[in-house]
């Protein structure tokens, strides 16, 4: 029983089996461990707000989270040191034991919010964080940041759409110039 103190571990003793009860509870945590294994997580032991409502409803606790986090690591683009607010909310049902199967249960007299923070984290962090929006990322050749370096950035460097953009008129082009040679041999 490592986690019987946990913090997350909150008892519901006083709402159990009374469907319309309510209650808030505003927690400031520390991060059991670290979340997410990307470009960024948020690191163990760093702050967790968390204002969660829990409601009585017949089949168990209705748990109502909303979480504010901070996750830390690089920018995908030009790799500088990002920190990177986090917000998430999610909702779940502790079910009472009933024989069949849940994925949470209340357990004893209270519900542990551990594994659902971990989880809902982990999916809202990005996969591929930015410092900015138009980063424009690293200089292919001197490995210089560009944000730094503006002078240095091109047209399709500042945006991707330019590269797509340019292609797709080539090749149309292309396209074109065969349907002519076509219709000439016609
Ligand atoms: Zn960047």
């Amino acid at each position: 029983m490592a986690h019987h103190d946990s913090p997350y571990r909150i008892t519901v003793r006083d709402l159990m089996h009374r469907p319309g009860e309510m209650r808030e509870v505003e927690l400031d945590l520390a991060a059991p461990a670290q979340l997410g294994e990307g470009l960024v997580a948020v690191r163990e032991g760093s702050e967790l707000e968390l204002d969660v409502r829990l409601e009585s409803v017949h089949e168990g606790i209705l748990a109502s989270v909303e979480l504010d986090a901070v996750a830390e690591g690089e920018c995908s683009r030009c790799l500088i040191d990002i920190a990177l607010p986090v917000e998430v909310e999610f909702q779940e049902l502790f079910a009472y034991h009933s024989g069949e199967a849940f994925e949470y249960e209340v357990q004893d007299d209270h519900v542990d919010l551990e594994p659902l923070i971990r989880d809902a984290v982990v999916l809202a962090l990005p996969f591929q964080p930015v410092c900015r929006p138009d980063c424009p990322g690293l200089d292919p050749v001197t490995g210089q940041r560009l944000a730094d370096h503006p002078e240095l950035v091109t047209p399709e460097q500042r945006d991707p759409r330019w590269a797509a953009l340019a292609g797709f008129e080539a090749s149309e082009d292309q396209g074109a110039a065969e349907g002519s040679a076509d219709s000439e041999r016609d």
